[in-house]
């Protein structure tokens, strides 16, 4: 009965495999999936959690484990190669079946990767068992650094020495202004062993003010040297206006009710498919303006065309990237990140 299954699940796969690429707007290139998920339990309370953990009896969520299981069937069954990425707002390992349905991610022939977020609370042991079967070499983690919950840090960077080995794998930061003194030497140390780190900008009120606008011109002479590239620097301590956008064109964002939007910026966004109803997905026939202001996600503004002419991914990880012309720039200063009009 469940071989039926499978081999009806294959027939069905194929049939969207072969008419997605009769299509004339299917995109060629790997496309990028945000899949929002909702989960909602977490074993630290950050101050700047902009989940919502630290206002618990106000906090809503969309979150179904019925839905999640056939939003993931559809995503395999979508006629491109993705990458997906999981969003949560909790701790993603807390949940069992979003473990489970991201190993089934990894596992699939249209998946080239899946990122995954962790704050990294678990011991190393743990991490092997949440990852027992999953395809190692299409999972990509990011472990955001938290300070104010880290209980043992010398520990906490053991565990991200083991899975750097294991996984391409990359460090969060955040930008809450009163930590803002300490990021730069907390990325140097973890540089130190070899891993990669970016900063996310802060998205919310501290004293009163709304960040990241509110970020002084001291913050962001020290926000400047920790970023991960200008790129970030723009978006999220200058707000950059965004101008094209490959959003619904090359990358899509689900919600946990199935619908899929060009990203996940808010109500503008037009519906664009309904992963909970078909594996169909309508994509635009190449990059749009965007409607927002601002792109303060860390893996939306990567969709921008100016991302696109400026860098290059570097592997599975949707965060790791480098400056296309880091090479010219070498020979040609005036080439350089920090010199172009950006
Ligand atoms: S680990 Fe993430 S979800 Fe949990 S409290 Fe911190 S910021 Fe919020
Ligand atoms: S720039 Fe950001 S907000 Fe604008 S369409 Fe693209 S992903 Fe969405």
């Amino acid at each position: 009965m469940r071989h039926l299954k499978n081999v009806q699940q294959q027939i069905i796969r194929k049939f969207f495999m072969l008419f997605g690429s009769l299509k004339n707007n299917a995109p060629e290139k790997i496309i990028n999936i945000r899949f929002y998920t909702d989960f909602n339990i977490c074993n630290y309370s950050c101050p700047y959690c902009i989940a919502g953990q630290n206002d618990k009896q106000n906090m809503t969520t969309r979150w179904d484990s019925a839905n999640l299981d056939q939003i993931i069937q559809n995503l395999t069954y979508l006629p491109y190669k993705i990458n997906v990425r999981i969003g949560v707002k909790g701790e993603f390992f807390l949940s069992k079946k979003l473990t489970e349905g991201a190993r089934l991610l990894s596992l699939a022939d249209n998946v080239h990767s899946v990122n995954l977020i962790t704050n990294l609370s678990f011991s190393y042991k743990q991490y092997e068992n949440f990852l027992h079967g999953f395809d190692h070499s299409k999972t990509s983690i990011v472990a955001s650094y938290h300070p104010s919950e880290i209980k043992d840090k010398e520990k906490w960077i053991q565990v991200a020495c083991h899975i750097k080995k294991r996984y391409d794998f990359a460090v969060v930061l955040v930008g809450y202004p009163p930590f803002i003194k300490d990021l730069l030497k907390i990325k140097k140390e973890l540089t130190g062993y070899g891993i990669e780190v970016f900063v996310q900008g802060f998205i919310g009120n501290y004293n009163g003010r709304e960040y990241p606008g509110a970020y002084t011109v001291e913050e962001k002479k020290l926000l400047r040297k920790v970023f991960y590239s200008r790129h970030d620097y723009e978006f999220f301590a200058e707000s950059k206006k965004p101008g094209l956008c490959n959003a619904g064109y090359r990358s899509f964002y689900v919600d946990m009710t199935g619908m899929v939007r060009p990203c996940g910026m808010g109500a503008l966004s037009p519906v664009i498919g309904n992963l909970l109803s078909n594996p169909e997905i309508k994509p635009w026939d190449g990059p749009r303006p965007c409607m927002y202001d601002a792109c303060l996600c860390d893996t939306e503004n990567i969709n921008t065309v100016i991302f696109e002419q400026h860098y290059r991914q570097t592997g599975i990880n949707q965060h790791k990237y480098i400056y296309r012309f880091k090479n010219e720039a070498e020979k040609f200063p005036q080439m350089d990140e920090w010199k172009i009009n950006y």
